[in-house]
C-alpha cells in the first residue's frame, strides 16, 4: 500500500514554530562530542575531524509550478560521517530546512547508527518547501529534480536517504524511480522507507514503536520492575506513539493516557488500546473515547505514571515542566523532546531519561534490514524482521547501560560515549587517507 501524505489542515509538522527559540542546533552536536570526549579523553587530533561534516551540499531545485511559472527551491544533503559505512538519513520537506539543521540532523543520525551498531554513517537532507501547499505533481517534480541534482552523491554504497518530516513512502518511490531511470536499471537499495511493493521491508512502519517496546522493557528490568502492569503515558498518537501504545498494551503494560495535537485522554485503569485504535481510525480523534477523561496536553506530562513516553515533537519537556514530572523513567520516542535545561533538572530529581538516539533507533534498524534485503533480493518474513530488531535493540541498550554504569554518567551521555567511541575506533583503524 502506498501511504499518502497528509492533506491540508492535517497536522504533519511537529509545530509551525519551534517549541523553544533554539540556538544553532549544530552547537548542540559540538557540545555532545565534548561531553563524550570529557570521559573518553581521545587524542585531540583524532577528535577534531569528528567536529566537521564529511560533505555539505546545497543545490538549486528549479521546478515548473502548476501556475506555469518557474520556482527555484533550495535543496541540501549533508553526509556527516561514513567511516562505518554509507551515509544514512532522511529527506525533510519543510519551509525551515537549512544547512545548519541538516548538519545537526546528520550528526545525530551518525550517533544513532553507531549506537544501534549498524554499518552506516549519518546523513540528512531536504528541500526548503511547504509540502502542504504543493500539489502532488509539484511535489513529484521537486523530488525528481532534487534527486537528479544529488544523483552522483547518493546510492546504495554511498548515501541512502529515507523519509523524514514532510516526506513519505510515496516520495521514496519517486526517489527510487528517478535514481533507477538515470542508472538504467532498478536500484531499490538507494533509498529505504519505500512501499512494500517496491522493496520495502515488512515491519518498517511500526519498527520505531516496536523498538520503544523493547527499550522500555529492558529499562524497567534494570530497575527491578517489569513491563506487565507498569503505567505508561504517551504523548503523540502518530506513527511512533500509536504503535508504541498498541505494542506496549499488547505486552501487558497499562497505557493510561495518550494524546495528539488536539488534546489528551486519560483512564487511570488503563485504556483499551485495540478499541481506541479502531475509534481513532473511525473518528480521527481521541476526544470522546468512551470511558476516558479529557486532559490538556500539558497535564499528560505530569501524570503519576511509571514511564512517560514523549512521541510527538521536540522541546516538550522543558525547564518549565521538568520539576513537575512524576514519572521515574522517560523513554524518548520523539527526537529531542527534552531540552538540555530540563535534562539537568531531571537528573537532579533522579528521573531516568532513555535518550532518543537509543530509544527510537528501531526505525533505522529496520531501514538497514530493508537495505540488506534489497541488496540481496530476498525478503524476510516479518517475524524474522521483528526478532532481529529485538536483538539489535537489546544489544544497543546493554551497551549504553553498561557504559552508564562504568563511567557513572547519565543515559544520554552514555549513548554519546558509545557512539563517539565506535566512530572514532573506525576512523582510527582506517587511518587518514592521503
Ligand atoms: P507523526 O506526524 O506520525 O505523529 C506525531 C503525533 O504527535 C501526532 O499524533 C500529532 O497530533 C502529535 N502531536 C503534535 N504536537 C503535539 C503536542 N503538542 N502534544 C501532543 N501531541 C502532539 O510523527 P511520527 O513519525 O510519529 O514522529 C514522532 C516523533 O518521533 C518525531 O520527533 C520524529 O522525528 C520521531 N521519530 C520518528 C520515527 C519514525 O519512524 N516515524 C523514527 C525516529 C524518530
Amino acid at each position: 500500500m502506498v501511504a499518502t501524505r497528509p492533506t491540508r489542515g492535517q497536522s504533519m509538522f511537529k509545530s509551525g514554530t519551534p517549541a523553544r527559540v533554539h540556538r544553532n542546533p549544530f552547537d548542540d552536536v559540538l557540545e555532545q562530542i565534548d561531553r563524550a570526549a570529557a570521559v573518553l579523553h581521545p587524542d585531540p587530533d583524532a577528535l577534531e575531524p569528528l567536529r566537521h561534516p564529511r560533505r555539505q551540499v546545497i543545490v538549486s531545485v528549479p521546478v515548473k509550478m502548476d501556475n506555469g511559472h518557474l520556482q527555484v527551491f533550495e535543496g541540501y544533503r549533508v553526509v556527516y560521517d561514513n567511516s562505518r559505512g554509507p551515509g544514512k538519513g532522511g529527506i525533510r520537506y519543510h519551509p525551515d530546512v537549512n544547512l545548519d539543521e541538516c548538519k545537526a540532523l546528520s550528526a545525530w543520525m551518525a550517533w544513532k547508527c553507531a549506537v544501534v551498531d549498524i554499518p552506516f554513517g549519518g546523513a540528512k537532507g531536504g528541500v526548503a518547501c511547504d509540502p502542504l501547499r504543493l500539489s502532488d505533481g509539484e511535489l513529484e517534480r521537486i523530488t525528481r529534480r532534487y534527486i537528479s541534482e544529488i544523483f552522483d552523491l547518493i546510492g546504495p554504497t554511498v548515501d541512502i536517504p529515507a523519509p523524514d518530516v514532510g516526506t513519505s513512502p510515496r516520495v521514496m518511490a519517486w526517489v527510487m524511480d528517478t535514481f533507477s531511470m538515470k542508472k538504467g536499471y532498478v536500484e531499490p537499495g538507494v533509498v529505504t522507507g519505500k512501499p512494500i511493493a517496491l522493496g520495502g521491508s515488512g515491519g518498517r512502519l511500526e519498527a520505531t514503536g516496536r523498538g520503544l517496546l523493547f527499550i522500555t522493557r529492558e529499562t524497567l528490568k534494570r530497575v527491578g520492575r517489569q513491563l506487565e502492569g507498569s503505567r505508561v503515558a504517551i504523548q503523540g498518537f502518530g506513527n511512533v506513539g500509536s504503535n508504541a501504545a498498541r505494542l506496549l498494551h499488547g505486552a501487558g503494560a497499562c497505557v493510561v493516557a495518550v494524546s495528539d495535537v488536539s488534546g489528551a485522554i486519560y483512564e487511570p485503569r488503563g485504556l483499551d488500546l485495540p478499541r481506541l485504535s479502531a475509534y481513532y481510525r473511525e473518528t480521527g480523534q481521541l476526544r470522546g473515547f468512551p470511558g476516558s477523561q479529557l486532559l490538556d496536553n500539558a497535564a499528560l506530562l505530569r501524570l503519576p505514571v511509571d514511564v512517560l513516553l514523549p512521541a510527538a515533537m521536540e522541546g516538550q519537556i522543558t525547564a518549565d515542566n521538568a520539576g513537575e514530572i512524576q514519572a521515574k523513567i522517560i523513554v524518548e520516542g520523539a527526537n529531542g523532546p527534552t531540552t538540555p535545561e530540563a535534562d539537568e533538572i531531571l537528573a537532579r530529581r533522579q528521573v531516568m531519561v532513555v535518550p532518543d538516539i537509543l530509544a527510537n533507533g528501531g526505525g533505522v534498524v529496520v531501514s538497514y534490514f530493508e537495505w540488506v534485503q534489497d541488496r540481496y533480493g530476498y525478503f524476510w518474513k516479518e517475524k524474522d524482521v521483528n526478532e532481529r530488531l529485538e536483538e539489535k535493540m537489546v544489544n544497543a541498550f546493554d551497551a549504553v547501560w553498561n557504559t552508564k554504569e562504568k563511567f557513572e554518567v547519565d543515559g544520554r551521555t552514555a549513548a554519546y560515549i558509545v557512539a563517539v567511541d565506535r566512530i572514532m575506533e573506525a576512523r582510527s583503524l582506517r587511518g587518514l587517507y592521503a
